[in-house]
């Protein structure tokens, strides 16, 4: 371990040769890595990063760690997840003690699982680490709390397309959109309008907050407020760009009040009491 930042004192686990630690770096923000995570890049002796993970977080690695790029986007060339899983198998074989690191949290949308599998599959060791992932720390970013009393007592967490790139047609939009009052969409850019008309269909409003941002988390980090009538267009003239989250629903009103990044420099909130409840505490 290096000495660059002291580890609260534990018993912290030791990345052994041959093993491999698949783990999320959380949406962007290095302050978000866990403890573990930083344990994981102080020790590992090769680092298998996605498009998703923020530079920055590569600084942490031990002196002389070697870095992969293994990510799918970016407009390098792209890995095959299939080769992806067998160069961990490889490097492990080799005696490497190997990090694997993922936006977010690796099991979520991550793929994550297929790699664990084909590493369990061949032998090889891991560990998992869980990481903030996007669709509920990116929304914090933005000041929009995932669930909100007020709003929902369950939210769904989405992907907007699937392997093909197309929506996942084993998806029942309508389904979801009675059954949950917070609709939390991943990789949604790109099929919105189609989405969105699903919603419409199954009987949202057309005046339903929606909220996008993107690279949330980071200094780049944007967030558009829009409706479900309204978020193709805006979409459009935003010229906004993919990693986005998009969070459906009446718990994004509440970044009228919680927008703590904005407060932060100084700006009033737009409205103390968007969903019109009075205070918490007297509501209680
Ligand atoms: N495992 C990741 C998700 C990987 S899928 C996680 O738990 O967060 C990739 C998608 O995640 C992106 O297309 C985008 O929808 C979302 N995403 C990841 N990081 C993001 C970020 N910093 N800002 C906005 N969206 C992000």
């Amino acid at each position: 371990m290096t000495d660059s930042a002291p580890l609260p004192d534990a018993n912290w686990p030791v990345l052994q040769p041959g093993w491999v630690w698949l783990c999320g770096a959380g949406p962007g923000d290095p302050g978000l890595l866990t403890l573990h995570a930083l344990n994981a890049l102080r020790q590992a002796d090769v680092i298998v990063y996605d498009a998703l993970v923020e530079p920055a977080i590569l600084d942490w690695a031990k002196p002389g760690a070697e870095t992969i790029y293994a990510g799918k986007r970016g407009g390098k060339p792209s890995a095959k997840q299939r080769d992806i899983s067998l160069r961990l198998v490889e490097l492990a074989e080799a005696g490497k003690r190997v990090l694997r690191l993922k936006g977010g949290d690796p099991f979520v949308f991550g793929r994550g699982g297929e790699e664990a599998q084909t590493l369990v599959q061949h032998g090889v060791p891991i560990r998992i680490i869980p990481g903030i992932s996007a669709g509920i720390g990116g929304l914090a970013y933005a000041g929009i709390p995932v669930t909100h009393r007020d709003v929902n007592q369950s939210v769904t967490f989405v992907t907007g397309h699937d392997q093909s790139g197309e929506t996942p047609s084993s998806l029942d939009w309508a389904a979801i959109s009675r059954g949950s009052q917070v609709i939390v969409i991943y990789m949604g850019i790109k099929h919105i309008a189609r989405i969105a008309a699903a919603l419409v269909d199954a009987g949202r409003a057309l005046s339903e907050p929606v909220a996008i941002v993107t690279e949330a988390t980071t200094p780049s980090q944007r967030v558009l407020e829009t409706t479900l009538g309204t978020i193709e267009a805006d979409i459009a003239s935003s010229g906004i760009e993919p990693p986005a989250i998009i969070c459906v629903g009446r718990s994004v009103l509440m970044r009228q009040v919680l927008d703590w990044q904005s407060l932060a420099t100084g700006a009033a909130p737009r409205n103390t009491d968007p969903l019109g409840r009075g205070r918490p505490a007297e509501s209680a």
